[in-house]
């Protein structure tokens, strides 16, 4: 830390992503990418013309790409919002929903870490509520909260463990917090769990998040859209032209409207990736393994047998990439993104002939 660093930010912890090696080739499971590229139409749409056009500035209302989001939506431009990766639109929302007035921020003790991470950023007090024993988030726990005003963020399905809260569910929370915005990010919602978008209609504090990382194959794409309010969304819209009106650049522009008219083969991968998760599942179990039940590309696992660490590092030193978390409660699981078949099976073999050196 240099002397000029802003010493109310001493402390900040910052966000560790994943490993993204860029050496070494690894079978990568450990930042829940999607296994298949992205839709053919969306190459096709990276056109020279699009490349010459680069010169120009895009679109800062990125109003083709919203017509796209709300027609496939079923809602209005207004409602929609977008930009860099959902992780921008977690950042404007803490600096617009939370703080200023000791409004506070309200997250699960086990899920996304970046919710503390702009937490901290943004000096907003965050209240932690624990997940129950077998990491069910307990809606009650969410119903009974002070009348202060602030945020509440929830992961649908959470990460790491992939479990989904029902929209019945979802709606208790946004009735018994009308003082509150209720962000429901939905990075993983595509592969099974039960979207809350419809709901926007109903509920001016409900702001969902969504991302084409997961789903759409396009994490390097770096594209997110939220839907909510008009309102809401105008709050956003504020403070995104506040900080960079050009954040969505014009071949991620062109790239996600392409990717949303490939309806077919978006809906196909996500199906192929819950059948690769059912077949890995069943495995796991069969090897002895807890596998917290998943609605999300990836599985949260754990042994009695090998340490989740050990497993984490034997693996890795086998060339496989999976996400292990040193952190209270859940040390010993390790979470698992579903790649191809084949990769499945390879990373399988590699499991078995671990957990038969463990116990010899
Ligand atoms: N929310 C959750 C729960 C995530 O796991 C991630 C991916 N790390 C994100 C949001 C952010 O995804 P992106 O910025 O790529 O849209």
């Amino acid at each position: 830390m240099s002397i000029f660093f802003n010493p109310d930010l001493a402390s900040l912890e910052a966000y560790t992503p994943g490993e993204q090696p860029q050496g070494m080739k690894y079978i990568k499971l450990n930042t829940n990418e999607s296994p298949y590229p992205p839709s053919p139409e969306v190459a096709a749409a990276l056109s020279n013309e699009e490349v010459q056009n680069l010169r120009l500035y895009p679109d800062p209302d990125c109003r083709q790409l919203k017509e796209a989001l709300a027609s496939m939506k079923a809602t209005d431009i207004r409602n929609i919002f977008i930009s860099n990766g959902s992780d921008d639109i977690l950042n404007f929302a803490f600096l617009a929903f939370a703080g200023g007035g000791g409004r506070k921020v309200f997250f699960p003790d086990i899920t996304y870490g970046f919710y503390q991470v702009f937490a901290d950023l943004h000096g907003i007090s965050a209240e932690i509520i624990p997940l129950q024993e077998d990491f069910s988030i307990n809606i009650e726990d969410y119903c009974s909260l002070p009348f202060s005003g602030g945020l509440i963020c929830i992961a649908n399905p959470n990460a790491p463990t992939g479990i989904p809260l029902t929209t019945e569910d979802i709606e208790k929370i946004l009735l018994a917090n009308p003082d509150k915005v209720v962000l429901i990010d939905e990075a993983y919602v595509d592969f099974g769990a039960e979207s809350a978008l419809p709901l926007i209609r109903n509920y001016d504090n409900l702001l969902v998040v969504q991302t084409f990382s997961k789903s759409r194959s396009m994490a390097g794409a770096r594209l997110g859209f939220a839907a909510a309010s008009s309102p809401l969304i105008d709050d956003l819209e504020r403070i995104r032209f506040s900080t960079n009106p050009y954040n969505i650049n014009r071949l991620t522009m062109a790239a996600g409207i392409a990717a949303i008219k490939s309806g077919e083969y978006f809906m196909d991968n996500c199906a192929e990736i819950q059948k690769t998760r059912s077949m890995c599942v069943s495995a796991l179990e069969s090897m002895g393994f807890e596998v917290v039940p998943s609605k999300a590309n990836f599985i949260f696992v754990c042994s009695k047998l090998i340490d989740g660490e050990f497993l984490y590092n034997e693996l890795k030193r086998r060339g496989i990439l999976i996400r292990h978390f040193n952190k209270e409660r859940i040390r010993n699981y390790n979470r698992i993104t579903i790649g191809t078949p084949e990769e499945m099976d390879i990373l399988l073999n590699e499991i078995r002939k671990i957990s038969e050196e463990v116990s010899l």
